[in-house]
């Protein structure tokens, strides 16, 4: 992987060529650190101008795709006007848009079932907690002991296990959290293909810039489809050595914020800045 900002001069070409960017982030990890409890994550108030602004450059599309439930994520965000993904894409809202898988919408109810079995199993470990998201669940075990963590890997699997063997669910691990989402082929990935398709009428000669910005496992499909797509920009949220789909990185969410002001200042300028120049920025922002 290569440095975002270390490859600004690269990028700022398929910026200047692009017809329509669709700027899409994750949201835990990627705009916020990664907190203890999950209602502790907000974003801050200049990465929520930064955002807010981008969207209303022209040939801008701004969105957020996030495990969160979509009222959840709508609600810490804030701003309106751009599209929002929730349940890792199983909901989708925003301008033009308005989406809910079926599947998704059907096996709810088994999803509530295994919210109440899970709550009361989990009951007796301290630090670990179920959050019912709707259309999915979330096992959070971050604040647990270190020696709990199989502890909760086993109720996971003795509860879910039965639904997951009659095809209606699944889990998939991420950071301290364990993810029971209905067993649907549907991932960050699809949705991202989604609004691409939505968003970049045309294929692949719309002139369309796919970006994704994510930091998690759920985050590989997204990398994936952007990669795939030939020209876009996906960028992992962590360390260079951290095995990722991605082409790019940054290190932290606080280097998304700074490459979210880059992103704008050239974007006001049309991203017509000669390329030394541009070398200059992404170096004074490295040191
Ligand atoms: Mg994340």
């Amino acid at each position: 992987m290569e440095h975002l900002l270390a490859a600004w001069p690269k990028i700022a070409r398929q910026f200047q060529d692009a017809r329509r960017i669709l700027l899409l982030a994750d949201y835990d990890g990627t705009l916020t650190p990664i907190v203890g409890r999950p209602e502790q994550a907000n974003l801050a108030e200049d990465t929520r101008q930064a955002i807010r602004n981008l969207a209303h450059q022209r040939h801008f599309k701004v969105g957020i795709i996030s495990g969160r439930a979509l009222a959840d994520l709508k609600d810490r965000v804030g701003i309106s006007g751009i599209i929002y993904a929730g349940n890792h894409g199983l909901e989708i809202e925003g301008p033009g848009i308005s989406f809910v898988n079926p599947v998704a919408e059907e096996i709810q109810p088994v999803l509530r079932l295994v919210h109440y079995v899970l709550d009361r199993a989990l009951g007796t470990i301290r630090g670990a907690f179920v959050e019912n998201k709707g259309l999915t669940l979330s096992v959070h075990y971050r604040l647990a002991e270190d020696h709990h963590a199989r502890e909760v890997e086993r109720i996971v699997k003795d509860v879910v296990g039965g639904v997951e063997a009659v095809g209606k669910a699944r889990v998939t691990p991420g950071k301290k959290v364990y993810e029971v989402r209905p067993a649907v082929s549907w991932d960050k990935g699809k949705a991202i293909k989604l609004l691409m398709k939505r968003y970049g009428k045309g294929g692949r000669h719309s002139g369309l810039l796919p970006i994704y910005i994510g930091d998690d496992l759920t985050d590989e499909d997204g990398f994936r489809v952007i990669e795939n797509y030939g020209n876009g920009i996906s960028v992992y949220v962590g360390e260079a050595s951290h095995p990722a789909t991605a082409r790019y990185y940054l290190k932290s969410p606080a280097e998304v914020a700074v490459f979210f002001d880059i992103l704008l200042e050239q974007a006001q300028k049309g991203f017509r800045e000669n390329v030394s120049e541009e070398r200059n920025i992404a170096h004074s922002v490295l040191e």
